[in-house]
């Protein structure tokens, strides 16, 4: 982890350095750029139609009394992805002229919201797209919103009786679920329920493979992952489908090798070794015609285009090219028909398409002033003033040798463990410790400011850096709304979203609303690597000073808990118009306390009650006149019909 670096040069900063400071010229993708007006700009296409100035945008939704945090969905995002993802493969089996062609499924557990899985059947619709499930609830939402009769349902998780039986009877609907076999006790369970009903539904078969993932979800594969059967299982598995005449239903081989596939490499090893086994299920007889190679297609959330953690090295050509490739050159080598390939993309469809803005409600602070100088001040503080005049006299402008700057701090660091030890002891009283602690901040001050003009900067010196640092008090709740920074590190580019024609003056990180020492966003990207603390500009007075997290579409909704009871934030689904303006298609309010409350089964009313009687015995003991109580009922009556945030 490296600490941040101010930029030096403090005049003429302009829209390009915010771009390039906070990477957004490299993890925007065209999706973000920044106006004149220093404010990001949406562009749903990149590069061509309409743009929208974020800024200007919450301030309209504020009006509208949508107030932060907010997360603000851009359905043409949506939209552009999926298109992408299709274009992708459309060019990849165009290049290779592979004889079949591509149809994609959303994992729904990436984000179950209503609007957005609608969004995406209807987008998706001109492509046959459909819908993955991983559990019975899933399922159920797949079910009903699939209604074009050519898109793919692929069934994943634990399947119990039920769970079979239905797609069974959705097949004869006229729906195309399969049932992908995850554990050999499912393999019954699929005979029963085909004997049950008289009929029987398309089956899959998940692979175990052995090629390995890195990174943090390597473990999904491999011969100890949750999911899928190992080879002997396979062979096992045609066998008693072949038995129970049930190996013609057999179409689909399913492989998932991990989220946020970093290295490339990885990928080709499974697409390889599960082709291999494709070929292997067709010559003992198994129909065949889909190969489903999962998730995992990641996102470059640094831009660094690495191997790293935050990104990837490899683009979405890169991976559409290779899943075609290998696949047409595996099927040749054996003369088998190219199948029809399936991706269960989530990450890489849902992630662009939201922002979550947040407001700042104040910074922590130095306390870096110069306290005057006072009669008879001890032998302590005297000798830290003269420590700081020394640092002072420094010129700023010239060439400075750092050691210079070392022996100050050096002092500095003596002469405040001096007044922290004759204070133990009795000899320095607070006010006298308040001022030599003032001191001491106010000569480290002195000192950063220096340090841009030394050739060599000590270790200890740039950490000094960082203890000047700000603590931004953020009106959000991370357990809520980024809980995989907090549970698995995950990076996401945070930056303001106004106020990018200004230098920022300031380093610091975010502490959320919870009382939890956890609740916090102190790791931000930094092309490849990770820095602990983010250039932030200095609030202004009676000015919001407002923060976006991009990239969070995916998993991190559905993953928020209510953590000190924070709930849900107000949502928006908008599209741009032709005419350059927005449409608002959902609004979705966030929850009250009310709702929070409920949720832990407490009753608000009841609450309210006993409240209420409180206030009645401390009327009649005269400790609360009728009307303060009154007051007091009226606050908290009002406060459950709202936000769980501050306002
Ligand atoms: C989670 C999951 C996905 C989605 O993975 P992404 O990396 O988000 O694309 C796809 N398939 C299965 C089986 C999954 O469990």
């Amino acid at each position: 982890m490296t600490t941040a670096n101010l930029p030096l040069n403090q005049s003429n900063w302009t829209v390009s350095d915010s771009s390039i400071l906070y990477g957004l010229n490299l993890w925007g993708d065209n999706y973000f750029s920044i106006n004149k007006k220093g404010h990001i700009n949406v562009n749903p296409k990149r590069n061509k139609g309409s743009s929208l100035d974020l800024f200007h945008l919450v301030k309209e939704l504020e009006d509208r009394n949508l107030k932060l945090p907010l997360l603000i969905r851009f359905d043409d995002i949506l939209e552009d992805r999926l298109t992408r993802l299709h274009k992708a493969f459309e060019e990849a089996i165009n290049q290779y002229k592979y004889t079949g062609h591509y149809q994609g499924v959303f994992p729904v557990k990436c984000n179950q919201h209503r609007h957005v899985v609608e969004e995406l059947m209807t987008c998706g619709s001109r492509w046959n797209f459909g819908l993955e499930a991983g559990s019975k609830a899933e399922l159920l939402i797949a079910l009903s919103l699939i209604n074009n009769p050519k898109a793919l349902l692929i069934c994943n998780g634990y399947k119990d009786q039920r769970y079979i039986e239905t797609t069974i009877l959705a097949r004869q609907l006229g729906r195309q679920p399969i049932v992908v076999i995850e554990q050999e006790a499912e393999i019954d369970r699929i005979i029963t329920a085909s004997r049950e009903i008289g009929s029987a539904p398309l089956i899959g078969i998940r692979a175990k493979l052995s090629s390995r993932s890195s990174g943090r979800w390597g473990s999904s594969i491999g011969e100890q992952a949750k999911f899928g059967l190992s080879i002997p299982e396979i062979l096992t598995t045609i066998e008693r489908l072949r038995n129970a005449d049930l190996l013609n239903d057999l179409r689909l081989l399913h492989f998932h090798i991990g989220s946020q596939i970093n290295d490339i490499a990885i990928l080709k090893d499974a697409l390889q070794e599960a082709g291999q086994i494709y070929i292997e299920l067709n010559r003992l007889g198994a129909p065949m015609g889909y190969l489903d190679v999962g998730g995992g297609l990641g996102i470059d959330y640094d831009g660094s285009q690495t191997a790293t953690e935050a990104s990837t090295n490899y683009s979405l050509q890169n991976y559409a090219n290779d899943v075609v490739a290998t696949v047409q050159e595996c099927c040749k080598s054996n003369n088998v028909e190219v199948p029809t390939l399936v991706s269960e993309s989530g990450r890489a469809i849902a992630s662009h398409f939201s922002i979550l803005v947040f407001n700042i409600l104040d910074t922590s602070v130095v306390p870096a002033h110069i306290p005057p100088v006072k009669q008879e001040e001890s032998l302590i503080v005297r000798n830290l003033r003269e420590t700081l005049e020394y640092i002072q006299k420094i010129p700023i402008g010239s060439n400075i040798n750092s050691s210079k700057l070392q022996e100050a701090w050096n002092d500095a660091i003596k002469f405040k463990d001096d007044a922290l030890n004759a204070f133990r002891l009795g000899y320095l009283g607070l006010p006298e410790r308040a001022i030599a602690e003032q001191l001491t901040w106010a000569s480290a001050k002195a000192l950063v400011e220096r340090l841009p003009q030394c050739e060599i900067i000590p270790e200890e010196l740039k950490i000094l850096r960082s203890a000047l640092a700000r603590t931004y008090y953020a009106n959000l709740s991370v357990f809520r709304s980024a809980p995989d920074t907090w549970a698995i590190d995950q990076l996401f580019p945070i930056m303001p979203i106004h106020r990018l024609d200004e230098k920022p003056n300031q380093l610091g990180h975010f502490a959320d609303l919870t009382c939890d020492s956890d609740g916090k966003l102190a790791k931000f990207i930094n092309n490849g690597q990770t820095k602990s603390l983010l250039e932030l500009h200095d609030l202004k007075p009676n000015e919001r000073y407002m923060i976006g997290m991009f990239l969070g579409g995916a998993y991190q909704e559905v993953m928020g808990n209510f953590h000190n009871l924070f709930g849900t934030t107000n949502s928006v689904h908008l599209r741009l118009t032709s005419e350059g303006t927005y449409r608002l298609d959902h609004v979705v309010r966030g929850n009250t306390k009310s709702d929070v409350l409920q949720a832990m089964e407490h009753k608000p009313e009841l609450l309210l009650e006993r409240l209420r009687i409180a206030t009645e015995e401390a009327i009649q003991h005269n400790k609360l006149k009728i009307e303060d109580a009154q007051r007091l009922m009226d606050h908290l009556e009002t406060s459950l019909r709202q936000s769980t945030y501050l306002r």
